[in-house]
């Protein structure tokens, strides 16, 4: 056993020499460790439930007067609007039937006729039996597959647009009246147009060249 001094002073130096090593080697105070940094989160960006639409390229719609809506059993694609001018100064659906169905047309080869005051009211849109029985129109010749015919709604306004421009009431009424198709049907701005303008057709000047086409669109 160590019992004297000099064995008390080794130990001594043995506990200090221990303790130093102790302290060197980071043991004495565990240093707590860097929390590590949140991984960065991807925000996840919110699921969009895909709308559920209808296969038919029909949508509904009230917003009209009720002979524009025809019998939906019988609707067809419509995915076009071509608008005209009758190029005369009068007129409406009644005669323009007569003058088509003399030149051995099945009558007249518009949907939809817009009045200048003339022979029916100044903005009176006038149904034709094309639109009510839903056949294809005869007012867009020589588009590939008769496409403007099949798919085109034709829209012509009495007037000779060369010469004048439309009534407001024309006006007015045409946009109510694109419009409605364009919400019934799904059809956007870049698929209304001129008869000259139609892609595919016969070079015509129709709806004439003071038709107000893009102060038109910006109305709708
Ligand atoms: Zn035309």
């Amino acid at each position: 056993m160590c019992v004297n001094q000099k064995c008390f002073l080794s130990l001594k130096a043995v506990v200090i020499l221990y303790s130093f090593l102790f302290a060197v080697s980071g043991c004495t105070q565990p240093t707590p460790w860097p929390k590590p940094e949140p991984e960065p989160t991807t925000p996840v960006p919110p699921v969009r439930q895909r709308p559920t639409t209808s296969t038919t390229t029909v949508k509904k719609s009230s917003d009209g007067p009720s002979d524009w809506i025809p019998a939906s059993a019988t609707e067809r694609r419509w995915s076009a609007i071509i608008i005209h001018h009758t190029a005369t100064s009068n007129g409406n659906a009644a005669k323009i039937n007569e003058e088509h169905l003399k030149r051995g047309w099945e009558g007249i080869g518009y949907d939809f006729l817009i009045g200048n005051g003339t022979d029916s009211d100044d903005g009176e849109v006038e149904v034709t039996f094309r639109w009510s029985r839903q056949i294809q129109g005869a007012h867009c010749g020589g588009t590939p597959n008769n496409w403007a015919n099949e798919e085109g709604i034709g829209i012509c306004l009495v007037g000779n647009f060369d010469e004048t421009v439309p009534t407001a009431k024309q006006m007015q009424s045409l946009v109510k009246l694109v419009r409605f198709l364009q919400q019934r049907y799904g059809i956007p701005n870049n698929r209304i147009y001129g008869h000259g303008t139609t892609p595919g057709g016969h070079q015509t000047d129709c709806p004439g060249n003071n038709f107000p086409m893009w102060r038109f669109k910006s109305m709708l």
